[in-house]
């Protein structure tokens, strides 16, 4: 089992580091050719702007796109809004997913804050809420039909999807210490995840 880390810009190292913890072999990712062997791919936080134009000037679109209709891709934070079909405060990038998500959508009083998510899809969670991380956090403000909302803040707004291997958080399980939603994703990369 290989997953792959788009490597471009942005939180790698921190993704790569739970996936070991997982015992899941992690690459980084800088070209295309770099796919060939992966059987999903995270795309980090970072900057969306930033990632989307390294993307577009090494020719990575067709082949991330190529990638997502065959295997598991999941987007964190400014990943997610690389996956969106629609952005507002921004432009689509890889259009892989059926949502419509705001970039920088709680505004400056909350650029980044801690809320306990609860997840039902998470594989052993015993009820755990899970520790949502949220950095100039974008929102999703449309999912569907066929994205499915996986988890929502206390008012409503969701902030976690999946359609079915991709996947798409507004916030960042790489920096907490609990492995669950990369465990979550692997099972999606495997095939495991009805
Ligand atoms: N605000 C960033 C963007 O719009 C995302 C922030 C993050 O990834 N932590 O791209």
């Amino acid at each position: 089992m290989r997953i792959g880390v788009l490597a471009l810009q942005g939180g790698v190292p921190e993704h790569l580091g739970h996936l070991e913890r997982l015992g899941i072999e992690g690459r980084r990712v800088r070209r295309a050719a770099e796919l060939e062997g992966l059987e999903g791919l995270i795309l980090p936080g970072g900057e969306s702007t930033a990632i989307g134009s390294l993307l577009a000037a090494d020719g990575m679109v067709a082949a991330l796109r190529d990638f997502s209709a065959r295997r598991a891709v999941w987007g964190t934070c400014a990943g997610m809004i690389l996956m969106a079909r629609e952005v507002s405060g921004g432009r689509p990038v890889l259009s892989l997913m059926d949502i419509a998500v705001e970039r920088n959508a709680f505004g400056r009083q909350l650029d980044s804050f801690e809320e306990p998510l609860a997840v039902d899809a998470l594989r052993g969670d015993g009820g755990q809420p899970f520790p949502g991380v949220f950095i100039r956090a974008p929102r999703i403000a449309r999912a569907g039909p066929s994205a499915r909302v996986l988890a929502k803040l206390a008012d409503g707004t969701a902030v976690a999807a999946r359609e079915g291997r991709l996947l798409a958080t507004a916030f960042h399980p790489e920096l907490t210490g609990d492995l669950r939603f990369h465990a979550y994703f692997a099972d999606l990369a495997r095939g495991e995840s009805p």
